[in-house]
């Protein structure tokens, strides 16, 4: 029966696009560059149990870097470090991806691995009257990618 799964979940990777498999922007937890790395802000991205955060300057649809966990090791919460300082430093780079982008193609790139297991998933908007603008709508983890390749999830530790 696992096998079966697997089989069957293999084949589809060919057919599903990362926009059906990623978690939406609004579900994402992300921070502005304009934070302070007091006590409160840590505590709570350490709460929210993500390794990777978004961090976006302006509005939420403007990713300019992500912050990793790591990054915090030598931060301390009397510092007040600003966010941008940390950011600076690291610039850890953001990958995107277009929302059509087909999960083994998706599979294959972060198997690379030079660019990450974290892609940010984005659209040309052309609707309304103004020039086209990149859209930014969801992010895409190996994870998501492996779930849907089993057909089963994963329960996070
Ligand atoms: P982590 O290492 O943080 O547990 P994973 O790559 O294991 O992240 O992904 C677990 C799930 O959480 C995936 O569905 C992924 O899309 C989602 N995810 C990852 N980072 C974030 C984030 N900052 N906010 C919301 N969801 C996230």
């Amino acid at each position: 029966k696992d096998e079966v799964n697997i089989i069957s979940g293999a084949l589809e990777m060919r057919k599903k696009t990362v926009s059906d498999v990623m978690t939406k922007m609004e579900d994402v937890f992300m921070l502005p560059i304009t934070s302070v790395l007091d006590f409160e802000t840590m505590s709570e991205i350490v709460k929210s149990g993500y390794s990777r955060i978004p961090v976006y300057e302006g509005h939420r649809g403007n990713i300019v870097t992500v912050l990793f966990i790591k990054d915090l090791a030598f931060v301390d919460p009397d510092d007040n470090t600003p966010l941008r300082t940390l950011c600076q430093y690291y610039q850890n780079p953001c990958n995107f991806v277009f929302e059509d982008v087909t999960l083994d193609v998706m599979f294959k790139q972060f198997k690379e691995g030079h660019k990450g297991h974290m892609a940010f998933v984005h659209r040309i908007n052309n609707e309304g009257e103004g020039d086209p603008f990149y859209e930014t709508i969801g992010l895409v983890t190996l994870e998501d990618v492996i779930e849907e390749m089993i057909q089963a999830e994963i329960v996070d530790e």
